[in-house]
C-alpha cells in the first residue's frame, strides 16, 4: 500500500533494495508487515466476519476526482462521504491506488504485479482502497500510525480477453500523468463497480502499509474473488507511467512498484467463507475414480476443478490429489 511520499530515494522497483528499508525505516522490519502469501489451507475460518459494506461509493458527486502520478503509483483521491462498513468502526475513504508489475522488460517475459498472493500465485495486479478509522482518529495522519487506524480493501487484478469499462475510467487517464507530479481531473464515477461481484468472500489479517514507513496499522480485507482487465489495459498500465518528473534527464518507467510477501511470524490469517458454503463445489461430482468431473450434465477440464480448489479453504478439499 502506498500512502506516503518517501523522504528517502531508497526506491522499491527492484526487490533486493526492499532488504534495506528497515535501516531506514525500523517499522518496515516489524513482525506484522504487509503483503503476505494467504496459504488457503492455513486459514481460519470466521463466521462472525460479515461482508464489507462499501458506502457512498456509488454516489461519486458532481465534483471530478483527482487522479496522481506520486512516482511510486497512480493515485485517486475519494471523497469523505465514502467509506467502508462491516468493520468494528467506521472507516472514512481517503483514496485507491494499484500496484503492478512488468509483462516483459527487455524482450524478457516476466509475471505477476501482486502484492498478496494466494497460495503462492501472484496476480498481474492488485487494487487498494485505503480508509481511516474516523470513528476513533481526527484525520488520516494520525491514523496511520496506530493499530486498527487503517482499513484498506484490496482487489487482486487479473487479464482477460475484455475492457473492463469501469477501470477504463482510470486508464484512460493514464496518458496525461505520464511524470511524476503530474494530476488530472477525472469524471467521477461508481468507485464500486471496481470491486469484485463477491464481496463476501475475504480474508482479513492485521498488516501494515506495504511501503515505507510500514507502520503497522492497517486491518487488510483481500477478496477472494478476481476482477478481470483487459491484457492491452495492463500493458497500458505498465508502460505509459514514469516515475520521474518531466524534467528529468533520465525516464524511470514505473513498474513493479509491489513488496514481496512478508513473513506471518504467527499471524491467523481469517477467512469469511469456507469451501462448503461454496454451492458451486457441491455441484461437483463424478461417478468412477476414472470417470471426468462434472458440474450438472457439463463435463469439466481438470484445470477448472482444480483452480477452484486452488482457492478452497479447506484442507480436505485441499489434499484432493488432481
Ligand atoms: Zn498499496
Amino acid at each position: 500500500m502506498i500512502i506516503f511520499s518517501l523522504r528517502f530515494n531508497i526506491g522499491f522497483h527492484f526487490s533486493p533494495l526492499q532488504a534495506q528499508w528497515p535501516e531506514v525505516f525500523p517499522h518496515c522490519g516489524g513482525t506484522e508487515q504487509s503483503p503476505i502469501n494467504v496459504e488457503t489451507s492455513q486459514v481460519q475460518h470466521d463466521p462472525s466476519l460479515t461482508p464489507v459494506q462499501p458506502l457512498g461509493y456509488n454516489q461519486p458527486g458532481n465534483n471530478p476526482f483527482t487522479l496522481t502520478n506520486n512516482g511510486h503509483t497512480v493515485e485517486m483521491s475519494l471523497p469523505v462521504w465514502m467509506g467502508v462498513g462491516g468493520l468494528p468502526w467506521h472507516f472514512t475513504a481517503a483514496q485507491l491506488h494499484l500496484h503492478w508489475g512488468s509483462s516483459e522488460v527487455n524482450g524478457v517475459a516476466r509475471t505477476g504485479g501482486s502484492e498478496h498472493t494466494i497460495n503462492g500465485h501472484c496476480s498481474a495486479a492488485e487494487l487498494h482502497i485505503v480508509h481511516y478509522n474516523s470513528d476513533v482518529y481526527p484525520n488520516i495522519s494520525t491514523a496511520r500510525t496506530e493499530r486498527n487506524g487503517l482499513a484498506v480493501l484490496g482487489v487482486l487484478i487479473e487479464t482477460g480477453d475484455e475492457t473492463n469499462s469501469a477501470f477504463a475510467n482510470i486508464f484512460n487517464y493514464l496518458g496525461r500523468i505520464r511524470y511524476k507530479g503530474q494530476r488530472v481531473s477525472i469524471p467521477a464515477f461508481d468507485v464500486g463497480s471496481l470491486l469484485p461481484n463477491d464481496l463476501g468472500r475475504f480474508f482479513r489479517y492485521n498488516g501494515s502499509l506495504t511501503t515505507p514507513p510500514c507502520y503497522q496499522s492497517v486491518l487488510w480485507t483481500v477478496f477472494s474473488e478476481k476482477v478481470k482487465v483487459s491484457h492491452a489495459q495492463l500493458r497500458k498500465l505498465e508502460t505509459v507511467l514514469f516515475s520521474n518528473e518531466k524534467e528529468g534527464l533520465d525516464s524511470v518507467p514505473l513498474r513493479d512498484n509491489h513488496r514481496e510477501p512478508q513473513a506471518l511470524n504467527g499471524r491467523l490469517v481469517l477467512a469469511s467463507f469456507t469451501a462448503g458454503q461454496c454451492s458451486t463445489f457441491t455441484r461437483f461430482h463424478k461417478g468412477k475414480s476414472d470417470e471426468p468431473w462434472q458440474h450438472g450434465r457439463e463435463e469439466l477440464g481438470l484445470n477448472t476443478v482444480r483452480s477452484f480448489l486452488c482457492h478452497s479453504v479447506s484442507p480436505r478439499l485441499k489434499s484432493l490429489s488432481l
